[in-house]
């Protein structure tokens, strides 16, 4: 049976609308009141529902459809919070869900309160259905709003995993973290998020005498660290092909309009060796695929002295090294040493990040959400990625979670780009493509 999408459409708008009116900018957060919006909309329809409030005027909602408990659940994750705005900058109110141009205005329109308004439609859409055909899924459709995400998750998906882990006993999971595409020529490519970087911090210590700065030093440490990252600006980890970024590359190459690089892309997953290298090195010209190819390294961070005729006794520089799943951070802390002739400089890993496993890329999920895309639109390519930031994601794949991320509108880097950023908004007929995306990928997955 197919929702009337019609007034499906009317009712996902005016939404979106009400969610992006909540100012839910963290900090501080204060989700709760959009919590019980979404608490009331579920329960209006008999949808069972859990408010769970962490800390004050924070929340976590979870409502549940059951199934018959044939397979296990699939999740629907959104965050509720956003980041915040520079108010001057914007044509259009960023709390007024203003329309304007086909476009639908607001901070959270893209990152996150338009997938929460597409997963909360689902719901509703789903029970209606269920309600009109009596029939029974064969999971759990569990839908999971959360706190805090976009200032690290302690009060939202970490308070979760920490304090509820069994509401989140789950097979499958749909988070944000991918891309719906428009690219050249209007191709669309639907990048799945199936695994992510690690993220850690290794910080970089220079040292050498203090001393009045009238009387300059050699062994000054401020020298010594610039010596250290330019040596350590030279350093280029290996490329390292993973299983996701092997099927993204073998996918995405099908649509990619630019022949060169389309020829990088098949040179690099089957070439030969030195055809591969070849591509390597071409696709790396460009910093977004040259960062899928191997691990990081950004520095980040400066500090040394403190007065301007002292001289500092060291000098430290933070930086951020994301790893490739499966790749030792040690192996490359020892790469970052060897890198560094300066004496008086020790590199230390300071924050390790936590593993995480990738989701299986050709998992029954995945193949919903490509079949779904596909059935909206034929030429669409789905393809497994990994992503170089971090998600909730993580925090599932970690409880046996196979999480799949994705931005389920189509969008051109334009308008993908004023996430976090001014005049955020959603063309609103990728809202609705990507409310049928959701729908049609959970009716394949539970039925
Ligand atoms: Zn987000």
């Amino acid at each position: 049976m197919n929702p009337d999408w019609k007034s499906a459409e009317a009712e996902t708008v005016t939404r979106l609308r009400e969610i992006i009116q909540f100012d839910t900018t963290n900090p501080p957060g204060n989700e709760l009141p959009l919590a019980r919006y979404l608490e009331s909309a579920l329960t209006a329809e008999g949808i069972e529902t859990t408010l769970l409030e962490p800390t004050k005027n924070r929340a976590q909602l979870i409502a549940r459809i059951s199934g018959s408990g044939a397979k296990r659940p699939v999740i629907l994750l959104a965050h509720m919070d956003v980041v915040g705005v520079e108010r001057q900058r914007w044509t259009h109110d960023p709390f007024g869900g203003e329309i304007a141009d086909g476009y639908l205005y607001g901070r959270g329109a893209i990152d996150d309160k338009g997938m929460l308004a597409a997963n909360l439609m689902t719901m509703l859409l789903v029970k209606r259905m269920l309600t009109a055909t009596g029939e029974t899924l064969s999971r759990d459709i569990v839908f999971v709003a959360t706190s805090d995400e976009e200032a690290g998750g302690e009060w939202g998906m970490g308070w979760l995993v920490a304090n509820h882990p069994r509401l989140l006993d789950a097979e499958f999971a749909l988070n944000e973290g991918g891309r719906t595409r428009i690219i050249e020529g209007g191709h669309t490519y639907l990048a799945v998020q199936s695994a992510e970087k690690i993220s850690h911090v290794v910080t970089v210590t220079a040292r050498g005498s203090a001393g009045h700065a009238a009387i300059p030093l050699p062994d000054n440490a401020i020298f010594r660290l610039g010596r250290a990252l330019e040596q350590l600006s030279r350093h280029v980890e290996p490329v390292t092909l993973t299983d996701t970024t092997r099927l993204f590359f073998s996918r995405l190459l099908g649509i990619w309009p630019n022949p060169q690089q389309k020829k990088a892309m098949h040179d690099l997953v089957l070439g030969n060796r030195a055809a591969s290298e070849h591509g390597a090195a071409l696709l790396s010209e460009t910093p977004v695929f040259n960062a899928v190819l191997r691990n990081g390294i950004s520095p980040a961070m400066l500090r040394a002295g403190k007065q301007f005729n002292v001289i500092p006794d060291s000098a430290v520089a933070d930086f951020n090294v994301r790893t490739l799943p499966g790749q030792s951070i040690d192996e490359v802390v020892e790469r970052m040493r060897a890198a560094v002739r300066e004496p008086h400089v020790t590199l230390e890993l300071t924050h390790r990040g936590e593993e995480a496993p990738a989701s299986d890329p050709e998992s029954p999920m995945f193949h919903a959400i490509a079949s779904a895309a596909r059935e909206l639109n034929p030429a669409i390519a789905a393809v497994p990625y990994l992503s170089t930031g971090v998600t909730d994601s993580a925090r599932l794949r970690r409880l046996d979670v196979k999480a799949y991320g994705i931005l389920p509108f189509p969008m051109a880097q334009e308008d993908e780009e004023r996430m976090h950023g001014n005049d955020e908004r959603v063309p609103i007929a990728s809202l609705h493509f990507g409310t049928r995306l959701i729908f049609r990928s959970i009716e394949l997955i539970a039925r």
